[in-house]
């Protein structure tokens, strides 16, 4: 069965990895490009944007696709929406990986917002230290609060976008360990953490040493990000592929012609 996963995200390459030899299934993992040098991946790869809803059913169409895995960040809204879209109308499965939330514990000091400008109002005007731990995309919301000194975490440096006057950046790729990560909020004298709220393990380190250090995180909360059939992890989705397998691009030798 001809798959596409749509990815980007660690259940997405976890996925990938179940996928891989698994000769019931051809899977392909779709990455949007936002790094230039992204994790090599045991399946066939593409990457790039489809064109919008319409791009997606006629490529969806052309590949021979039987069913989507939807394993997008938390925060990627538009893929999903047209996901949901272009499945509707070819009336094909789609499964949806949806991670759980993070939860405020004790000691948490979260100020919850709704989304990256209410997360600069949210610093307040006092001068502070603040790390961002935001997409490159991001960061030019806070050229509105040039009194903060900011320390930003990427995969990669972040191009040309207008950026606030005093930042720094740190370049690395996730999972983060908790030591390192406390070495790096009090290292580096920060006030403040600025984070979506991503869920899952790989991230989550920051979040625990925000807390033992007694540090404010501002806090993006998740936007509305439609799917199709919950699914809860990389094995979920493989045990809802099986479910959907379909003779339709299954080896001959597999159905026993
Ligand atoms: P988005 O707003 O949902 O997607 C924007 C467009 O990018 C889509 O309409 C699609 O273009 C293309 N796209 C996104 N994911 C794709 C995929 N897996 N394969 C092919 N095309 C894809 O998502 P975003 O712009 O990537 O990110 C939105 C938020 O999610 C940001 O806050 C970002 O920091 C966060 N995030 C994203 C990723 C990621 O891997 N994408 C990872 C971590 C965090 P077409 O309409 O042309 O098909």
């Amino acid at each position: 069965m001809r798959v596409l996963i749509l990815g980007g995200t660690t259940e997405a390459s976890a996925l990938a990895r179940l996928l891989a030899g698994d000769r019931r299934f051809f899977p392909i993992l779709s990455l949007a490009g936002r790094t230039s040098m992204p994790k090599a991946q045991p399946i066939a790869t593409r990457i790039g944007g489809f064109g919008g809803q319409a791009g997606l059913v006629q490529w969806l169409r052309e590949e021979d696709i039987a069913a989507v895995v939807d394993a997008t960040h938390p925060y990627a809204v538009q893929i999903s929406r047209n996901a949901v879209a272009a499945c509707a109308t070819l009336r094909m499965p789609l499964g949806s990986v949806v991670r759980e939330r993070w939860q405020r514990m004790g000691q948490d000091r979260w100020s919850t917002v709704g989304d990256v400008t209410a997360a600069v109002v949210a610093l307040g005007m006092a001068p502070a230290r603040v790390f961002l731990s935001l997409g490159r995309l991001e960061l030019a919301a806070f050229a509105e609060a040039p009194q903060h000194t900011y320390l930003a975490r990427l995969i990669e440096r972040p191009g040309d976008i207008a950026l606030p006057p005093k930042i720094d950046f740190v370049f690395a790729r996730g999972p983060f360990g908790l030591e390192a990560e406390r070495l790096l909020l009090s290292g580096n004298g920060i006030d403040i953490l600025v984070s979506k709220n991503s869920g899952g393990q790989a991230t989550y380190a920051k979040i625990a040493a925000a807390r033992e250090l007694g540090l404010k995180v501002v806090m993006i909360d998740r936007p509305h990000k439609p799917c199709g059939e919950e699914l809860v992890s990389a094995p979920a989705a493989l045990s809802w592929l099986e479910a959907h397998l379909t003779h339709r691009g299954t080896p001959s030798s597999l159905r026993g012609v």
